[in-house]
């Protein structure tokens, strides 16, 4: 088997002692770092299951993709779900109990933990429509004979993720600006929502937006799933007025993959409570989570509330600069550090080259770097081909060492394409 030859190379590399290699590979200053870094490469780890299953686990050299299984969970938190599952307990008990919390660390009215950001906006969806009213939880997304049925929305917050609110049955009205919006809210109009790392492309922003969903008596909703770090994010939606709030358990916060968070006004959480699982007849059912998921991501949050954000930074931007210094040594090859505005909010780095000297496009490259040993997966999208080339590195999901593995395959790759 082809993977098990990569294995056992593996596990050559390692008894042969990575770090020299490394040593040879990269001459001056850059080698030595490299080869303390090495030290932590080397011990990559490769869980039994997934040998057992046959699948190669990759250096995420991308972020927190849910595809690239999004991020890795502290110790401290597989801890605590390991223990939550070891008695039984009552899930709403647990919910209202862990819910309030998190209502207290963030300084929200109410807190419930979802099985994800898109499960969060299904069930805040659904609590704008069908409340708590039993009969209409039971009907929905059929909306025959409801009042509020309609989701005013800007035409440039439109996004994939928008079908989590589409599954509650309502309809979508999308407007530009302020007038536009006024004009479009009625009696039937359940909620408004707002996708948050397109704010800078909206005519109408996140304060005016609150404030019109203030005056026309609309709850307003934000999804703001991937906008941790920074952890001033986390309180700031709330405090700004939003009636709900939508994040990622998964992402930044490093919980269970599959959990999430709706903050916002008790009533709207407990109505959003009511939509979903254990409840067998509601439309948020298939998106349940368990006692480890709950207390894994309260557990998750108290750790990113605790975490050391300025030195965990400096740590990216060390990564950043490491890499960009590395693949720079091959020829016509430019790096450049960027910081999304919003949402994935970390260093990140752009890389550039010059087709007439590294005979390669960038979706050679990030094929090389797929099929290669350790695996590395760089940034979704880096396999498809653009002109000139360019390939993008997240860093902040790399364990400690790995940067240095990834900064060596790119210049190898490079370096072997400028050869031609
Ligand atoms: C990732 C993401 C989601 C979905 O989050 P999950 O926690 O995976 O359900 C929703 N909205 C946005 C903007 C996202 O980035």
């Amino acid at each position: 088997m082809r993977w098990a030859a990569e294995w056992n190379r593996r596990a050559f590399l390692k008894t042969a002692g990575l770090a020299s290699l490394l040593n040879t590979a990269l001459p001056g200053s850059v080698g030595a770092a490299a080869a303390r870094a090495a030290r932590g490469a080397s011990n990559f780890f490769v869980p039994k299951v997934y040998r057992e299953l046959g699948l190669r686990p990759f250096i995420n050299a991308a972020g927190t993709y849910t595809t690239l299984s999004a991020s890795l969970q502290p110790r401290e938190v597989l801890a605590a779900m390991d223990e939550a599952g070891r008695a039984h307990v009552d899930i709403p008990e647990l919910q209202a109990a862990v819910g309030k919390r998190i209502a207290g660390l963030l300084g929200c009215e109410a807190a419930l933990v979802t099985a994800g950001a898109a499960a969060a906006l299904t069930l805040g969806t659904a609590a704008c429509v069908a409340g708590k009213d039993p009969k209409a939880i039971r009907q929905i997304p059929d909306l025959t004979g409801l009042k509020k049925t309609e989701v005013i929305i800007q035409k440039s917050h439109r996004y994939g993720y928008d079908h989590a609110v589409r599954n509650v049955g309502v309809k979508m009205l999308e407007v530009d600006t302020r007038e536009e919006l006024l004009a479009a809210a009625s009696d039937r109009t359940a909620m408004m929502l707002f996708f948050n790392a397109n704010d800078p492309r909206g005519r109408i922003r996140a304060e005016e937006f609150v404030a019109l969903g203030k005056k026309l008596g609309v709850p307003t909703l934000n999804d703001a799933a991937a906008d941790t770090p920074p952890p001033e994010r986390l309180t700031m939606y709330t405090k700004m007025g939003f009636d709900l709030v939508a994040f990622s358990g998964g992402k930044g916060l490093r919980g269970p993959q599959c959990s999430g968070l709706l903050l916002g006004r008790k009533d709207l959480i407990e109505a959003a409570f009511l939509n979903g699982s254990p409840f067998s007849d509601s439309i948020g059912r298939g998106a349940k989570v368990g006692k480890e998921e709950i207390v894994g991501l309260l557990t998750a949050l108290e750790l990113f509330l605790k975490r050391k954000h300025a030195a965990e930074w400096a740590e990216w931007e060390r990564r950043v600069k490491y890499i960009a210094d590395t693949v720079t040594k091959a020829p016509g090859v430019t790096a450049e550090r960027e910081v999304p505005e919003i949402a994935n909010q970390v260093p990140h780095l752009a890389i550039r080259w010059d087709p007439s000297k590294v005979r390669l496009t960038n979706r050679q490259v990030a094929l090389e770097l797929r099929e290669g040993n350790p695996r590395i997966e760089l940034r979704p999208g880096s396999d498809r081909e653009v002109t000139p080339p360019l390939l993008h590195v997240g860093v902040w999901m790399m364990q400690p060492g790995e940067h240095v593995m990834v900064a060596r395959r790119l210049r190898e790759v490079l370096e072997k394409g400028a050869r031609g």
